[in-house]
């Protein structure tokens, strides 16, 4: 029997959360008894890293309909190669695809299914995970044989292996008819950070005023190496573009820092947040509801303290 992992990757490079998934596989088999198999779908170019940090073995599944993400074909794939490999246990990181995979391949299976999964499951595989839009937590035990658990990206330290993981590479042919949507074409930020795998995030709100104040708040997740977000309303004004938006209507992130910059700290914003492991506040109201939430907190104008930081990070850097 073995751990199936499905490890994402964009454009042939693998994510740091399917490093995370395999590296909770591989912690997982360990006390279990069980193997890991990686299967990576489409056209990647670095399989062996796999097995650095915790693929036993790799499977690598290319074909027609597959170069391109679907949901329906990602899952019908994996749910195939769960099957053929034995494998009790699936695991797919919670990312969008993630989340648009991991229900499908556990109705194929007959299998129960958690998501929002943030550590390794008990003795009697009871498992943690978050719960209403983060502000709680739930212990969750699947009755069923076969599981399909959703790991939260940024929850679960990536280890190195030196496995010598043996790598299959499968031509496939999926039946279109077996296919109902299909991706016609994907227009992708270029040359950022993606907000969902950053380490560290630096995000503006309201109290940023205008667009034209953007610069600092890129300039200094530049020097950090941060990606950029931004609160509701700030997108909703198009100052800055959707895919930064987080919180309950927008993404969900758990970066190690997170730097707020004139954000209220509305509950909406809160629950895609609230989980980074350390939160920074910039705010000039000492009463803001986000100091509640903040592990540090700066009470002054962002147009003040921005520059001083700025200035700071540019000294630490040189
Ligand atoms: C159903 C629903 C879903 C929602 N989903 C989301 C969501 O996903 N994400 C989200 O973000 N919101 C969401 N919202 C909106 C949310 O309720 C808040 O309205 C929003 O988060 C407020 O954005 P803000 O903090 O940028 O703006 P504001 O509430 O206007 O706060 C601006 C802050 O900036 C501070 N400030 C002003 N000037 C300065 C300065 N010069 N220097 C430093 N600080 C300054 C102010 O003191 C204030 O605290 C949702 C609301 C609803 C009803």
């Amino acid at each position: 029997m073995s751990i199936l992992v499905f490890a994402e990757h964009d454009n042939g490079t693998f994510k740091k959360s399917s490093y995370e998934a395999l590296t909770y596989a591989q912690d997982l088999a360990a006390a279990k008894n069980l193997t890991v198999t990686a299967l990576a779908i489409g056209s990647v170019s670095n399989l062996n890293e796999l097995g650095n940090h915790g693929a036993n073995s790799v499977i690598n599944i290319k074909g027609n309909n597959l170069d391109i993400f679907s949901a329906e074909a990602y899952s019908n794939t994996i749910a195939k190669i769960a099957n053929e490999e034995n494998a009790s246990i699936v695991i797919i990181s919670n990312t969008y695809s993630g989340k648009s995979i991991a229900p499908r391949v556990a109705v194929k299976l007959g299998a129960g299914i958690i998501s929002g999964v943030v550590s390794l499951p008990a003795d009697d595989l009871s498992v943690k995970k978050t719960a209403f839009s983060n502000k709680a937590m739930a212990f969750v035990k699947l009755k069923s044989d076969r599981k399909v658990f959703c790991l939260v990206p940024n929850s679960y330290e990536v280890k190195n292996y030196d496995f010598s993981p043996s790598i299959k590479e499968i031509e496939l042919d999926i039946d279109s008819s077996s296919v109902h949507t299909k991706s016609l074409n994907i227009s992708k930020a270029s040359g950022k950070i993606a907000l969902t795998e950053a380490e560290i995030v630096v995000s503006g709100g309201r109290g940023m005023k205008g667009p034209e104040n953007w610069g600092m708040i890129e300039e200094l997740a530049g020097l950090l190496g941060a990606a950029t977000a931004c609160s509701k309303p700030v997108s909703d004004m198009d100052w800055r573009p959707h895919e930064e938006h987080v919180g309950q209507t927008g993404i969900t992130i758990k970066p190690n820092l997170y730097i707020a910059v004139g954000i209220s700290g509305a509950i909406q914003h809160l629950a895609g947040v609230s989980s980074s492991k350390v939160i920074c506040v910039i705010n000039k109201d000492a009463e803001a509801p986000f100091f509640k939430a903040a592990d540090y907190g700066i009470v002054g104008d962002a147009f003040e303290v921005l520059p001083k930081l700025i200035a700071r990070a540019k000294e630490l850097k040189n």
